[in-house]
């Protein structure tokens, strides 16, 4: 078993850190919450006062923090964490961040001579309650075994998408398809129903016809045609409009840097966008239905 920092215990961090205590590996945590720290001290985790406190004498550092400044300041400097960890530390951070932050921290962790994988998660807070979340890693191919030992604990597809970055490059790829394949999914849901067809019946058409999607097959937009989906309970989330414009707004800039013509993504976020102004940022992204409605 092996001996884990976890920094950053929010919605997402502390299910994942309460599964690596339950797998019985000796984890301590650190985050800006004292409520947050105090919970996973109660299933287990011994709690540091400081995040250079938590990383010492570990095995790997998992961070899991809103946006790339928060993890620039932690790893990055001569205050940051890269500059203290022992050579045999394995660090991972999971929090879905720019691409370029995601390289530079690579790339300062190659020059300290620490292993290091950024390892955007796929799916939301009951699939890291449930332990069963998909990690896109970017990093060299030697740190790749470490990391996939202690992520199967949190997860069950873990995948080395490249280098560093290449995590992060995987999570943008993935959530404009994903955002881009909702939104069409609803239109032709609402153009089906506008001209008089049940949306549970053309649902069941096209998921036997060449529509067939995700959006389709496991999280329906149209309330009622599938009862356990976020649009038979009112959109509550799921997976948050406010989360789908950030990495929407990731997956852009990734798009910009790399000069593709994105313009289905980029109208995708125009829309998410509009939808989160008009106050429906904590509703679930399939909620974009109502947009469409007017
Ligand atoms: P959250 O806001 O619930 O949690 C973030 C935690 O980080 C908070 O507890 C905060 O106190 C802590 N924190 C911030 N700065 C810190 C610092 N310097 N040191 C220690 N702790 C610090 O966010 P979340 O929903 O858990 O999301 C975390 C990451 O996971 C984000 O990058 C998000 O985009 C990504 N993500 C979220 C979901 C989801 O459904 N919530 C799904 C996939 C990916």
């Amino acid at each position: 078993m092996a001996k884990v920092a976890f920094i950053g215990l929010g919605n997402m961090g502390g299910p994942m850190a309460t599964n690596l205590v339950k797998a019985g590996h000796a984890v301590k945590v650190f985050d800006l919450s004292a409520p947050a720290c105090e919970q996973l001290a109660a299933v287990g985790a011994s709690i540091a006062s400081s995040a250079a406190e938590a990383a010492s004498g570990v095995d790997y550092v998992i961070s899991m923090l809103p946006a790339g400044k928060h993890v620039a300041g932690l790893y990055l400097g001569d205050e940051g964490l890269l500059q203290q960890l022992d050579k045999s530390t394995t660090v991972l951070d999971c929090s879905t961040i720019d691409a370029a932050t995601a390289r530079e921290v690579g790339e300062a962790a190659r020059e300290a001579g620490i292993g290091f994988m950024d390892a955007p998660v796929s799916g939301g807070v009951a699939a890291a309650a449930a332990g069963t979340l998909a990690f896109m890693c970017g990093g060299e191919a030697e740190t790749f075994p470490k990391a996939k030992a202690i992520l199967s604990d949190m997860g069950k597809n873990i995948f080395h998408a490249g280098p560093a970055g290449a995590g992060q490059v995987a999570k943008g790829c993935n959530n404009m398809l994903l955002a881009i394949h909702m939104i069409g999914t609803c239109e032709a849901l609402e153009m089906g129903a506008r001209n008089g067809l049940d949306p549970k019946v053309l649902s069941e058409i096209m998921l036997a016809s060449s529509g067939r999607n995700w959006s389709l097959e496991v999280y329906n937009p149209y309330p009622g045609v599938m009862e356990k989906a976020p649009a038979s309970n009112d959109y509550k989330p799921g997976f948050m409009v406010d989360l789908m414009v950030k990495d929407l707004g990731l997956a852009l800039d990734i798009a910009e840097h790399s000069d593709v013509d994105n313009r289905m993504g980029q109208l995708a976020r125009a829309l998410y966008s509009e939808h989160q102004s008009a106050g429906n940022g904590q509703l679930d992204f399939s909620s974009i239905l109502r947009k469409l409605q007017g």
